[in-house]
C-alpha cells in the first residue's frame, strides 16, 4: 500500500512535466578530439542536464585517453609499440570494440578502410610540417608497415596481436562516431531521451525534440547550406571540406588515404553516410570516399540500413550518388 501510494505520488508530480513540456533545451560545447562537439538535448532542471552534460563529455575525454595518436602514452599507442614483439595484448573493451568494428568495416568494404594506416598518416603528417611531397620509397616503406590482416583479434581474451615491427594504428577515421554513440549511452542513463551529439560533424541522434517529429540536421560544404535533413533515432557523419589537408604544388590532398596508393584522395570532394550507428556512420563516410562513387554502389549493400550522399570531382565536373531518403 505504501508503495502504490508512491507511485502514485511520483504520477502526480511526473504527469505535468510530460503534459506542459516542461523539459528544457540545453545546449552544450566543447573541444575535444581536435574538434567542437556540440550537446543539444532536452532535460527537465538545470541540474540534471549539467550533470549530463559533465558526464557525456567525461566519457569522451576518457575515450581520448584511450585512443589519442598524438599522446605517446595512449593505450592506442602503447599497443602499437609493442607490434612485431610476437604478444598478444590484452586491451580495453573500448579499444577492442573500436578495432573489431575497424576490421569488420575493412573486410566489408574491399580494404578501403583500414585502421592499420597509421604510418602512412604519420608520413603524410611530417611531410604538410615540412611542405616535402614524400619519395615513392617512403610511401612504399610507410605501405608496407600497413594491413589490416596483420591485425589479428581475439574476442574472447580482448587480446590483440600486431604481426609486424613498426605497425602503427590510427582510428581517426571512426572514433568521433564511437565517442559520439558513448556520449548518448551517458545521457540515456540519466534518461535522457531527446538528444544530438554532434562530434565534429560526426552526429547521433535520438527521439525527436518534445512536440517534433525530427531533429533539423543541415548539411553543408563549409560555407553553404545544401539539404536540410529531419531525422531521429539515427547516426550522420560527413567528412569532406577539411582544414586538414596537404598542399603541394598548387595540388590539394586530402588527409584522407587510398590504401593501395598511400597517398592521400585527389578527386574527392564531400561523404554523407547516415546509418543505424555512429561508429559505423563516420567509418563509412571515410570507406566510401576512398571507394568513390562506382565501387560505393557495390559496397553499400554489405550496410543495409545504410545510405549515402557521395560527390566527387570528375574532370572539370562534380560526379555524385545520392541514397539519402529525403
Ligand atoms: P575527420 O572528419 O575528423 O577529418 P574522417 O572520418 O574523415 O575524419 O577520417 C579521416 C581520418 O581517418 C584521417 O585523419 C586518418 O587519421 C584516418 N584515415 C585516413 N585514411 C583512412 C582510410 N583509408 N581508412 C581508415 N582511416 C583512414
Ligand atoms: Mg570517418
Amino acid at each position: 500500500m505504501r508503495n502504490l501510494l508512491i507511485t502514485a505520488i511520483i504520477l502526480v508530480i511526473s504527469v505535468p512535466v510530460q503534459l506542459f513540456g516542461q523539459v528544457k533545451r540545453y545546449s552544450f560545447e566543447k573541444g575535444l578530439m581536435g574538434s567542437p562537439f556540440k550537446l543539444v538535448f532536452y532535460a527537465a532542471s538545470d541540474s540534471i542536464a549539467d550533470e549530463a552534460a559533465k558526464k557525456a563529455f567525461g566519457r569522451v575525454e576518457e575515450l581520448n585517453e584511450i585512443m589519442s595518436d598524438y599522446r605517446d602514452g595512449s593505450e592506442i599507442n602503447r599497443l602499437s609499440a609493442q607490434s612485431g614483439s610476437g604478444k598478444w595484448i590484452r586491451v580495453s573493451k573500448d579499444l577492442f570494440d573500436i578495432l573489431a568494428i575497424s576490421r569488420s568495416v575493412s573486410e566489408k568494404t574491399d580494404g578501403v578502410f583500414d585502421v592499420t594506416l597509421g604510418p602512412v598518416v604519420q608520413m603524410w603528417r611530417h611531410a604538410t610540417r615540412k611542405n616535402i611531397f614524400p619519395s615513392s620509397e617512403e610511401i612504399a616503406a610507410a605501405r608496407s608497415k600497413t594491413g589490416f590482416s596483420k591485425m589479428k583479434l581475439n574476442a574472447n581474451t580482448k587480446s590483440v596481436l600486431l604481426t609486424q615491427k613498426g605497425m602503427r594504428l590510427d582510428i581517426g577515421g571512426l572514433g568521433k562516431g564511437y565517442a559520439a554513440e558513448e556520449a548518448v549511452k551517458e545521457l540515456k542513463k540519466l534518461g535522457i531521451t531527446s538528444a544530438m551529439m554532434d562530434a565534429g560533424g560526426k552526429i547521433v541522434l535520438t527521439n525527436p525534440p518534445p512536440g517534433s517529429d525530427g531533429w533539423n540536421i543541415t548539411i553543408s560544404n563549409g560555407s553553404d547550406s545544401l539539404k536540410t535533413l529531419r531525422l531521429s533515432n539515427i547516426a550522420l557523419a560527413t567528412s569532406g571540406p577539411t582544414y586538414r589537408y596537404m598542399e603541394y604544388e598548387g595540388v590539394r590532398y586530402s588527409h584522407i588515404v587510398d590504401p593501395k596508393t598511400g597517398i592521400g584522395l585527389l578527386f574527392h570532394v564531400r561523404t554523407t553516410a547516415i546509418s543505424p550507428d555512429g561508429t559505423i556512420a563516420d567509418a563509412l563516410a571515410t570507406a566510401f570516399s576512398v571507394a568513390g562513387v562506382e565501387k560505393t554502389k557495390k559496397i553499400l549493400k554489405n550496410f543495409p540500413g545504410s545510405t549515402v550522399w557521395l560527390v566527387e570531382k570528375s574532370g572539370d565536373k562534380l560526379a555524385e550518388w545520392n541514397t539519402l531518403r529525403q
